[in-house]
């Protein structure tokens, strides 16, 4: 069965509340959706955010990136060779993970569906015994002022999650304080997770933190304290504090994950499908994560229920994936698509439809009409 044609849309759905870490502020999720169909007329759903201050990818090269490279590439391939495919994928174009990701998904969610499985079912074919069909995520708390963070954060404790991602990163001090405000106001069962999004310096990062274990604050891991490119700032802070590091923006690609796991620059990665380039790179971490003893979480962007699905299919499918960061439908403040996983909060179930699930959505299409 070969691949007939891809085409273009985007979705806009505002979010609950502005979303604000040490990095960015957004209001709302517009993303890129990719339909590739097959010649049978089967079609599959991918999705990018531009989250161009992370992946440097934009709205435009995205879009660039599908119509003038990835689509001539791998239109008329054909979809029993899924390796193949993602290969000319990889090659036709350096670096462009967001676009990349868009289309992994749609061509992932296109194969599942002919042959007839749930994307998990397919994933997890090797190892079914490790396959969960049931999530729990964490929910993002904004880096905000320290009462607005605490009201965000008894907020999302009530209506029901268990696990916060905090967000910090700007100032050491003032981030302490922060996170005791939070633990305090949310008592000792609910899990903190501290994302820095690069924030700190090294010595901060070991200050803060130390203060944190210190304070017996319970902090369940800091996600990536340091710049992305200061690999030896990371593995300086993960051999100076106890508490487990997490490595985000620093692992893009299976090299990058390889590297962090045997110089032993964090003690966890996050693998995030606009980062690896979609779920074919994905599985090849999870594969080495798998080998190290490494655990994983998977996490989003901004991003609605369709590439945030495809990570919870990819999620359900492996044992590594302990830990889900796929808050993004949560924070979105409509759901404008039909099936799919169901977002029950701080639950996500995995249905046995085909494919990722998602059969319908109020996006207008445009054919990439190639030579
Ligand atoms: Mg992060």
């Amino acid at each position: 069965m070969k691949i007939k044609r891809i085409d273009l849309g985007y979705i806009k759905i505002p979010l609950v509340t502005p979303f604000k870490t040490a990095l960015r502020t957004v209001d709302s999720i517009h993303d890129l959706i990719v339909k590739v169909e097959a010649e049978d007329g089967t079609y599959g759903y991918g999705e990018a955010p531009a989250t161009a201050v992370i992946t440097g990818d934009t709205r435009e090269s995205i879009e660039a990136a599908i119509r003038g490279y990835i689509a001539p590439s791998i239109i008329g391939m054909d979809l029993d060779d899924l390796d193949e495919i993602m290969k000319k994928m990889e090659k036709c174009i350096a670096k462009n993970t967001s676009a990349k990701a868009a289309v992994d998904i749609a061509l992932y969610d296109l194969y599942a569906k002919l042959k007839g499985q749930p994307l998990f079912r397919l994933l997890g074919a090797d190892k079914p015994q490790e396959i969960k069909t049931e999530l729990e995520t964490d929910i993002t708390i904004s880096v905000n002022e320290t009462d607005e963070m605490v009201r965000d954060s008894i907020r999302a404790v009530q209506g029901g999650f268990r696990v916060l991602k905090v967000k910090v990163g700007k100032g050491g001090a003032k981030d302490v304080e922060r996170i005791r405000a939070i633990r305090e106001a949310i008592g000792p069962d609910a899990v903190i997770r501290v994302d820095a999004n690069q924030g700190w310096s090294r010595e901060e990062a070991v200050r803060t933190i130390r203060a944190m274990e210190d304070a017996g604050l319970n902090i369940e891991l800091v996600e990536q304290p340091v710049s992305y490119h200061d690999f030896k700032g990371m593995q300086y802070v993960t051999s100076q504090v106890e508490t487990p590091i997490l490595a985000d923006e620093s692992v893009f690609s299976y090299e990058d994950a390889v590297r962090i796991m045997e110089e032993h620059g964090a003690d966890l990665i996050n693998i995030k499908l606009m980062k690896t380039g979609g779920i074919h790179e994905a599985l090849r971490i999870c594969d080495a994560a798998e080998q190290f003893g490494v655990q994983c979480m998977t996490g989003c962007m901004l991003e609605s229920k369709v590439s945030v699905s495809a990570a919870a299919h990819l999620a359900a499918a492996r044992g590594c994936i302990t830990m889900a960061d796929l808050d993004g439908p949560s924070l979105c403040s409509e759901d404008p698509y039909t099936g799919g996983p169901i977002y029950r909060d701080p639950k996500i179930l995995l249905p046995e439809d085909a494919g990722i699930g998602i059969s319908k959505m109020p996006v207008v299409f445009e054919k990439i009409n190639i030579d």
